[in-house]
C-alpha cells in the first residue's frame, strides 16, 4: 500500500514537472527553480517518462536568433553513458555543459564554467560524477596510464587518497564509489579555490554549486548538496576585497609580507651599519693606541739595552 502511495506521488510529481517545465520554458518568471528542473527532469528520465522538451525546429530557430539562455551549468564526465541533456530530460539551449574525463576541474574547465555562470548567468552549477567512472577507477587501482591521460589521472589521486584515508576498511567497488564522491567534492573545491568569479556569485547568493552522482544503471541521480566546507572555501579573499583593504589600510601596510620584509631589511641595515661603524672607528683607534703604547715602550727598551 505504501509502495503504491509512493508511486502515486512520484507520478504526480512527474506530471507536475511536465506543466512546470513547459511553463518555465515559455514564460517568465520561472515557476520552479533551476535545481528543481534538473531534479524533475531526471525523475522523468529515470521513470521512463521523458518529455524530450525543447528539441523542435522552433527551439533551434529561437535559440539561434535570440541566443542561449541555459538554466544550469553542468561539469560532468565525458563517459558516453552520461549525456547531460538526456539524463536531465532537457533540450537545446537548456544546459551549459562542460565534459571532461573524471569531471576534473582544470583551468580550461573552470574558464568554461565561468562563462556558464558568469556570462550566461545560470543560477546553478552541478558537478556530476557517475558510478563506474573509468578515470576514477584507474586512479584507485593505480593503473599505469601513459600519455596525456597520465596527467589527468594525477589530478584525481588526491581525492582517492582522501577517500582511502576516510574509509581504511573499504575495498573494490565500495572504495571506488567513495573515491567518485570525493572526486566530485575535490572538483567543487578546485573551482571555488581557483575562480574568484564563482566565489563571488556564491557569496552573493546568485549561484548554487551542487555535487551529484549519476547511477549509470538505474538512471537516478544522488544529490550530494553543497561542498561540506563551502562557507570557508568562499571566504578566500578576492582581488576586489584586497584592493578595498589596501585603500583602508594604505597600500604598503595592507601587504603584510612586504611590511615584514621591509622591517627585516631595516634591521639588517642597522646591524650592518653598526658593524661597519665598529670597523671604521674602534679598530683604527685600537691600532693608534697600540702604536702609541709601542712608542712609549721603545725608549725604555733602549734604556734597558744600554744598561
Ligand atoms: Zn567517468
Amino acid at each position: 500500500m505504501s509502495v503504491n502511495w509512493k508511486n502515486g506521488m512520484k507520478i504526480a510529481s512527474i506530471i507536475l514537472s511536465f506543466f512546470s517545465f513547459f511553463a518555465k520554458s515559455n514564460s517568465e518568471p520561472a515557476l520552479i527553480s533551476s535545481l528543481d528542473s534538473l531534479r524533475l527532469g531526471n525523475n522523468r528520465f529515470a521513470s521512463e517518462l521523458p518529455a524530450h522538451p525543447n528539441q523542435s525546429k522552433g527551439r533551434r530557430f529561437e535559440t539561434a536568433i535570440e541566443g542561449q539562455k541555459p538554466f544550469a551549468t553542468v561539469l560532468s564526465c565525458s563517459d558516453s553513458r552520461v549525456p547531460a541533456e538526456i539524463i536531465f530530460d532537457c533540450g537545446i539551449g537548456d544546459i551549459f555543459t562542460v565534459r571532461v574525463a573524471g569531471n576534473v576541474a582544470g583551468d580550461d574547465e573552470i574558464a568554461s564554467i565561468e562563462f556558464g555562470v558568469g556570462n550566461l548567468h545560470t543560477p546553478v552549477l552541478v558537478v556530476l560524477g557517475h558510478t563506474k567512472c573509468g578515470a576514477v577507477t584507474s586512479a584507485v587501482n593505480g593503473d599505469n596510464i601513459e600519455g596525456l591521460m597520465h596527467g589527468l589521472i594525477q589530478k584525481i589521486i588526491p581525492a582517492v587518497n582522501k577517500a582511502k584515508k576516510a574509509n581504511p576498511k573499504l575495498h573494490g567497488d565500495d572504495l571506488i564509489y567513495e573515491a567518485i564522491k570525493s572526486n566530485v567534492y575535490q572538483s567543487i573545491s578546485d573551482i571555488l579555490k581557483q575562480s574568484e568569479e564563482v566565489r563571488n556569485l556564491v557569496k552573493t547568493g546568485k549561484l548554487q554549486v551542487i555535487g551529484a552522482i549519476y547511477d549509470i544503471k538505474t538512471g537516478n541521480i544522488e544529490w550530494l548538496g553543497n561542498h561540506p566546507d563551502e562557507s570557508n572555501l568562499v571566504k578566500l579573499t578576492t582581488t576586489e576585497e584586497k584592493s578595498k583593504e589596501q585603500k583602508r589600510e594604505g597600500p604598503f601596510f595592507a601587504n603584510k609580507n612586504l611590511m615584514f620584509m621591509a622591517i627585516f631589511v631595516v634591521v639588517c641595515a642597522l646591524l650592518s651599519g653598526g658593524v661597519i661603524f665598529l670597523f671604521l672607528n674602534y679598530i683604527p683607534r685600537k691600532k693608534k693606541e697600540d702604536i702609541a703604547e709601542d712608542k712609549q715602550k721603545e725608549p725604555s727598551e733602549k734604556n734597558e739595552t744600554k744598561e
